[in-house]
């Protein structure tokens, strides 16, 4: 069988990437095992304001412009909603943050994304005496959804292998790779922090950073906004939120653990003053990287084999974007911006690297 294209992950990444080939006519077969979960435990936030800082996220008005209607036309494709656009709001706690808010809403960069004048509502689930800032241009994609719907249509299709990708398996030449039974012009590894077992691109500063979060659900709650105060809280409807997430370096198992779950408790009984009671909870790798940039490039020696990878915490938005990069370099030599190619990684890891 002879494919343009193999891909190595169906996580948001592996799923750009194969839509922009499909969208582009050119055929592939995806390999996924399931070893990693991220995209499918995500809380799929897609918000352009790093709200902590009070800036515009890496290119998150360019990567905005292409998420929405990417996600769109997928809605449509798959016959499902899993776009879910509705604002943020902050919790203000202070004066001073009060104050930061209106200096931020003057700045020509946010402007548009943020509202000038504070929410000051009264809400029975949590206290807000300073009021509430609210985003616009802001959702969450139920990523799982997507996911599983998409897997669906490529296995109809005979487009998805449920089953480990062996790296040390592949032929390869200079004109093409040769796995198992078939024959492809290029290989694109979106593996995640599954990355870590590629032999071809291991070397890599892909840290990882575990999330965890909880569902809960809370009656007496009653928001139809994401609210963010030090955790998000979204609502997913039946009085049931999305509570998270928490950032951990060390521990790199997908298991959920009791400190995350206590730390989420701690946060919502800060937050909340109803009732909730925990219905989920569930964990996952999100794949970072030190200078926090995505992973896009070729691998030095074998000039088929390609890395998407990298995507942090902002995998809905960052995931379209990367993969259109990465398309049109790969089929039209277009240049990869220097801070997200991984030749930026060349000179730590000395020029033999990649060369498995
Ligand atoms: C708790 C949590 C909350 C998050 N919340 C958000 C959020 O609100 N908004 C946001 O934008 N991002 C969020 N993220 C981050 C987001 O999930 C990631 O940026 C994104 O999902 C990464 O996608 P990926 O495809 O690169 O990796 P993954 O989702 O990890 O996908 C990699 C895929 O490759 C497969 N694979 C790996 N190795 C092999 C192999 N050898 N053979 C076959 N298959 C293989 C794995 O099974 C997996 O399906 C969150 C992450 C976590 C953990």
């Amino acid at each position: 069988m002879k494919v343009d294209y193999i891909i190595v992950g169906c996580g948001l990444a592996g799923l750009a990437f194969s839509h922009r080939l499909k969208e582009a006519g050119k055929s592939f077969v995806i390999y996924d095992n399931s070893s990693q979960k991220s995209s499918m435990v995500a809380g799929g936030l897609y918000n352009p304001v790093m709200l902590k800082r009070m800036t515009l996220a890496w290119r998150a008005d360019v990567q905005l412009n292409m998420a929405r209607p990417f996600y769109s036309r997928l809605e449509i494709e798959l016959q499902k909603n899993f776009d879910h656009p509705i604002p943020i709001r902050r919790l203000i706690h202070s004066p001073e943050e009060q104050n930061n808010w209106f200096q931020a809403c003057d700045n020509p960069v946010l402007k548009s994304l943020l509202y000038k004048d504070l929410i000051k509502a009264n809400h029975k689930g949590f206290d807000s005496p300073f009021g509430l800032g609210e985003v616009n241009s802001t959702g969450w994609i139920d990523t799982r959804k997507l996911i599983e719907a998409y897997k669906k249509v490529l296995k109809n299709k005979n487009l998805l292998r449920h089953e480990p990708f062996q790296h040390k398996e592949m032929i390869t030449t200079t004109e093409n790779i040769q796995y198992n039974d078939i024959i492809s012009e290029q290989v694109v590894f979106a593996e995640g922090f599954g990355m870590k077992k590629n032999p071809f691109f291991n070397e890599l500063p892909l840290t990882g950073n575990k999330g965890e979060l909880l569902t809960i659900k809370a009656p007496g709650l009653k928001i139809d906004f994401i609210l963010k105060s030090g955790i998000f809280l979204i609502p997913l409807g039946d009085n049931l939120y999305k509570a998270g997430a928490t950032y951990n370096r060390e521990d790199k198992s997908d298991l959920p653990s009791e400190r995350a779950k206590k730390e989420l408790q701690k946060k919502l009984s800060k937050l909340l003053n109803c009732d909730y009671t925990i219905v989920d909870h569930i964990a996952g790798i999100r794949p970072t990287v030190k200078d926090r940039r995505p992973l896009v490039g070729r691998h030095k020696k074998h000039k088929n084999l390609y890395i998407l990878n990298g995507f942090g915490s902002r995998g809905v938005l960052i995931a379209p974007y990367a993969s259109e990069i990465l398309y049109n370099h790969i089929e039209s030599g277009e240049a990869i911006p220097g801070d997200m190619d991984i030749s930026r990684f060349d000179q730590d890891l000395g020029r033999a690297s990649f060369s498995s």
